[in-house]
């Protein structure tokens, strides 16, 4: 969408106190106050600001500290695969961006540190947006990435991995009665879409309510950098900055896209010790063995069955399981067109198919 502005009539952007010029890549910072070693707590910020006039859009990884997959895709975006900036491998030429990206790799940088979802504080920040300026340690960090970044942003993904118990295939979550979200999940790209408008408090609900249409990226599981999973992101964003017209580019799209509605987890009807059979993408049938429980010397005491046909979206990774734990979510699709949706995705228009079977994605 380039609109023929020349560098010198677009004009900076301010972030912080900082002037960014058109054409360039510069880092700044939304500062969060002291931490107890009198250490200076803030969260960094990447911003690109393109050369012609276009949508600000907000790349926010890292609200839960153990969720790396989101970070990597964020590095790779700002500086290439070389990890360096302005050299030929990069992603996003800054000075054929139209618009701005405003990227944030980490939120919450003392989660990270503590290898741990959760602030310092152990609370969840993406249940406390918009935050609050003079709230707890958590609301302050939400409410500076909200006051600093979503308000600014006419679009935002956010990009999460699973817990570290358990393990996506790469998807997009959006609320499909918001058109803006789904036409924001349509254009990411990955084969299977979610709805979800996301819990109270969550940064996609809450910026959704903002007016700033937000989608949210599931991509492999916590405290991992998964290269699948990392090109999956890149992708996607890719292909979103395409479709608002911040980058010159074809979008990549698979043959064939499930609108998820509704999905149904199976879960272990008994306690033991888990062993997955199958992993995310595969296509299971209806009463197809997915996983044995054991009993602490490894005899199989159980088998658990898929309750229907369809694909594993997500899956439990850790072994101990109590009944009622969820075990894979599986998508309804028949085996052929998850073949179909395999092929290599370079579809403009991919045929769509409405899934809804009878539980919720947030149900887990
Ligand atoms: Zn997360």
């Amino acid at each position: 969408m380039s609109t023929g502005v020349s560098v010198a009539e677009m004009e900076p952007f301010h972030f912080e106190g900082t002037e960014i010029a058109p054409g360039t890549g510069v880092e700044v910072s939304l500062e969060l106050g002291d931490g107890p070693a009198g250490n200076r707590r803030s969260i960094p910020v990447y911003i690109l600001h393109g050369t012609s006039p276009g949508p600000v859009m907000g790349l926010i990884a890292g609200i839960h500290g153990d969720e790396l997959n989101g970070v990597s895709v964020v590095h790779h975006l700002i500086h290439g695969d070389d990890h360096i900036a302005n050299t030929d491998d990069d992603t996003i030429d800054r000075t054929q961006l139209s618009g701005t990206l405003i990227c944030v790799p980490v939120v919450n940088i003392e989660g990270m540190l503590l290898e741990q979802r959760g602030a310092p504080d152990n609370r969840d920040i993406n249940r406390l947006f918009p935050g609050k300026k003079e709230g707890n340690q958590s609301q302050r960090i939400a409410h500076a990435l909200f006051e600093g970044v979503v308000k600014r942003s006419d679009y935002l993904i956010d990009l999460h991995s699973a817990p570290h118990s358990r393990t996506n295939l790469p998807h997009v979550r959006a609320d499909f009665d918001l058109k803006d979200c789904l036409d924001l999940a349509r254009a990411f790209g990955t084969q299977i879409i979610l709805h979800s408008n996301g819990p109270k408090g969550s940064l996609r609900r809450e910026a959704s309510k903002h007016d700033t249409p937000t989608i949210l990226l599931e991509a492999g599981t916590a405290h991992r950098f998964e290269m699948d999973a990392v090109h999956a992101g890149i992708e996607g964003v890719l292909n979103v900055m395409g479709h608002l017209g911040m980058i010159e580019r074809k979008a990549r799209l698979p043959a064939v896209r499930l609108l998820v509605r509704r999905s149904k987890w199976a879960r272990a009807e008994a306690g033991g010790l888990l062993y997955s059979l199958v992993k995310v993408g595969d296509h299971v049938k209806k009463g197809q063995k997915i996983a044995l429980i054991t009993d602490p010397l490894g005899a199989k005491t159980h088998t658990i069955e898929s309750p229907r046909t369809g694909v594993i979206v997500g899956l439990a990774l850790n072994p101990l399981v109590r009944a009622g734990d969820p075990i894979a979510n599986i998508v309804l699709c028949s085996a052929t067109k998850w073949r179909r949706a395999q092929v290599e995705p370079d579809t403009q228009d991919p045929e769509e198919e409405s899934v809804d079977d009878e539980e919720s994605v947030d149900d887990a």
